[in-house]
C-alpha cells in the first residue's frame, strides 16, 4: 500500500506546531529510501528554519548497557521534565537493529508513563543498512524535532560500544548510566566510553544496592580524575540515581544544567555545537557523494572490477584507486 505524502508547507506547517502525528510522518519520510521520498525529504529540509549555535534546546546523549536501565530512568526523567513544564523528544539509536533485524532498545512501550504524556515524542530507532546511514538519518530527525521546539532532545543508544562517539557527535551533554558492583567496578563498559561522559549515574542505587552504589560512586569519582581533563574545563559528575524509587533524578538534572549554564557562559556549548555542524557537513557531503559515485552503473561495474583485479593479485589497492579516480 502506498503510503500518504502531504506537501512540504504542510508538513513543515504540523512540524512547527509540533503536531506529533505529522511529526512521525515526516520522520518517516526522511527514513524512506524511496527516491521521489528522498526529493520530498530534501525540499521539506530545506524549508526548516535553521538554528544557531545558542539554541536553547538542550540535546542529551543517554548510553549504558542492556538491562541497565536506561528506559526506566528515561521514562521517570522525562515525566520529571515535562513537570517542569518542559517538552521533550527521545530518538534512539540501535546498532544492533542493523545486523540482526532485531532490536535490544525495543519498541516504544519500554516508556510506559511517557508514552502517554502529551509533552513527550517517542521516536524508536531508524533501521538502515550502516550505521553511518542511520546516524544521518538521526541528525536529521533533530534537525526536525529542533525546528518543532522541543526544549529537551534525547537520544538514547545502547552501550555496546558502535554507537556512542556518533551519538556524542550529535548532543550537548552525554550521560553514561552504570551499575555498582559485580567485581571490578570499571568492568562491562569500555573505558572510552567513560571518557566520553559528561556525568555518569550509577543507578538502581535502591534497597540492598545503596551501599555498593555508594562506593562505586566514589571509585569512578577516583577513575574520572586519572582521565586527561577536559578542554571545555568540566569535572565529569557522578552521581546516584534510582529510577524506581524516584530519587537522584533531581540531581541528574542539576548536574545538566550547570554544565549548560557553564559551557555557554564559557562559549564551549556554542564552539561545540559549530564544530558538531562543520563535521555533520563534511561526513554527510562523503556519504552523499559516494552514493552519487555507486549510482553510476558503468561506475559500479569499474570498482566490482576493481576488487575483483585486487583479489587476484592483478593490481595494488593504490593504482586501483587512481585509475577509478581518472574515470570520474
Ligand atoms: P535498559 O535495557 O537499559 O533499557 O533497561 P530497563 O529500563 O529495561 O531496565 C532493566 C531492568 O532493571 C528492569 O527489570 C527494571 O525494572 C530494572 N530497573 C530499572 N530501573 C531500576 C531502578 O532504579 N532500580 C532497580 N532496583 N531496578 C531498576
Amino acid at each position: 500500500m502506498k503510503r500518504k505524502r502531504l506537501s512540504t508547507e504542510k508538513y513543515l506547517e504540523g512540524i512547527l506546531s509540533q503536531n506529533k502525528v505529522i511529526l512521525s510522518q515526516a520522520i518517516t519520510l526522511i527514513e524512506s529510501t524511496n527516491p521521489s521520498d528522498e526529493l520530498l525529504a530534501t525540499e521539506l529540509i530545506r524549508k526548516l528554519p535553521v538554528s544557531d549555535e545558542s539554541s536553547k534546546c538542550i540535546k542529551l546523549g543517554i548510553t549504558g548497557v542492556p538491562g541497565v536501565g536506561k528506559s526506566t530512568f528515561i521514562d521517570t526523567f522525562g515525566n520529571f521534565l515535562t513537570s517542569k513544564g518542559l517538552s521533550i523528544a527521545i530518538l534512539s539509536i540501535d546498532p544492533s537493529s542493523q545486523k540482526t533485524g532485531g532490536s535490544i532498545l525495543g519498541d516504544k512501550t519500554r516508556m510506559e508513563n511517557l508514552a502517554r504524556d502529551p509533552d513527550a515524542y517517542i521516536r524508536p530507532s531508524p533501521s538502515g543498512s550502516t550505521l553511518g546511514g542511520v546516524a544521518h538519518k538521526t541528525h536529521e530527525t533533530i534537525l526536525l524535532c529542533e525546528a518543532a521546539g522541543f526544549d529537551c532532545i534525547i537520544v538514547e543508544t545502547v552501550g555496546v560500544g558502535q554507537s556512542e562517539t556518533m551519538v556524542k557527535e550529535m548532543v550537548d551533554f552525554f550521560l553514561l548510566l552504570m551499575l555498582a558492583g559485580g567485581g571490578d567496578e570499571l568492568q562491562g563498559i569500555k573505558r572510552g566510553i567513560m571518557e566520553m561522559a559528561d556525568s555518569i549515574i550509577i543507578h538502581k542505587a535502591d534497597g540492598d544496592n545503596i551501599k555498593t552504589a555508594k562506593r562505586a560512586k566514589v571509585n569512578y569519582q577516583n577513575a574520572l580524575h586519572l582521565f586527561p581533563p577536559n578542554l571545555n574545563n568540566w569535572i565529569p559528575q557522578v552521581s546516584l540515581c534510582s529510577s524506581l524509587q524516584n530519587t537522584g533524578i533531581e540531581d541528574a538534572w542539576q548536574i545538566i544544567q550547570q554544565f549548560m549554564n557553564q559551557m555557554s557562559g564559557n562559549g564551549f556549548l556554542q564552539k561545540n555545537r559549530a564544530d558538531q555542524k562543520q563535521k555533520w557537513f563534511t561526513n554527510l557531503l562523503q556519504h552523499k557523494l559516494l552514493q552519487k559515485l555507486y549510482k553510476s552503473p558503468e561506475l559500479k561495474q569499474e570498482i566490482n572490477q576493481s576488487i575483483e583485479r585486487i583479489s587476484s593479485g592483478q593490481i595494488n589497492v593504490p593504482s586501483a584507486v587512481s585509475l577509478i579516480l581518472d574515470k570520474i
